[in-house]
């Protein structure tokens, strides 16, 4: 396990209307992975303790510096302490921690991202992680959120989506959409999965979904559906 160090607030930016970006420098970085997490540690003055796990939105790539995209949680204690914290702050953190939801731009074939709301923080280091180590692969991107405004790092994806071979970015939307918008306008759900999806399985993508159990649990089986391979999906589930 690795031990805590303190970071150092640096960067402070909404990734979404209610997700902020957050970037600490680290005094003892450690090259992750992409799809890792680092834990952070608050500490009150009486000795209470609160320790919550957030994923590395920054690829392998970012040298010293972890970079979060902390959704708000009503009434949450460390996704409300955070959100408040000015420049300069200093937080207890350990990491990178997590083997098993992982990816490496040296694995073989397309690569597939479903995340709904924060769930999109480790799937967005998977892409840097690729984007900045390009080889040709088929990528899709399915996301899922309330609103369009909820959609973290919008502008950087549809920014892949017109520059980067390969890469499709696919929005799926539960509440209104605005005037125009080309995506879906419902959950994620069989169908919607066998439209983006399907014909895939045969190449052998890994699969990466993460998000809320309650995501989580609906989007997996209709990829086994697809046919994909159970061993080549990889979850992660944020509570
Ligand atoms: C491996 C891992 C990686 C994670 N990465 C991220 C990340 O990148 N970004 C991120 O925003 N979160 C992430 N989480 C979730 C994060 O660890 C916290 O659970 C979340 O920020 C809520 O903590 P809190 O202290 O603010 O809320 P708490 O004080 O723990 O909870 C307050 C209230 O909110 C409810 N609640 C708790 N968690 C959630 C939730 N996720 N959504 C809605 N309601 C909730 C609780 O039931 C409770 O009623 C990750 C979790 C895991 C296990």
């Amino acid at each position: 396990m690795q031990d805590w160090q303190v970071g150092k607030l640096i960067k402070k930016e909404m990734a979404a209307s209610d997700v902020t970006g957050l970037i600490f420098s680290l005094p003892r970085f450690q090259k992750a992975m992409a799809g890792q997490h680092y834990d952070i540690r608050l500490t009150a003055e009486g000795g209470y303790v609160a320790e919550r796990s957030y994923s590395l939105a920054s690829p392998p790539e970012e040298v010293g510096v972890a970079e979060f995209g902390v959704q708000f949680v009503e009434n949450g204690e460390v996704s409300g302490y955070l959100r408040e914290l000015s420049l300069g702050a200093e937080v207890e953190m350990r990491g990178p921690l997590g083997g098993h939801f992982v990816w490496c731009h040296t694995m073989p074939g397309p690569l597939v991202l479903i995340g709904g709301g924060s769930g999109m923080v480790p799937l967005m280091s998977m892409l840097r992680h690729h984007v900045r180590n390009f080889v040709p692969r088929e990528v899709i991107f399915l996301v899922s959120a309330k609103t369009v405004d909820r959609i973290l790092y919008r502008e950087e994806l549809l920014k892949y989506a017109r520059e980067v071979a390969g890469f499709r970015f696919v929005e799926a939307i539960t509440d209104m959409a605005p005037e125009g918008f080309g995506g879906y306008t419902r959950r994620v759900d069989l169908p919607m999965l066998k439209e983006v999806f399907g014909g895939l399985a045969y190449k052998m993508p890994m699969a990466y979904i993460c998000g809320r159990t309650g995501f989580v649990e609906a989007v997996t089986p209709g990829l086994i559906q697809l046919g994909f391979n159970s061993h080549e999906i990889k979850t992660e589930r944020f509570g």
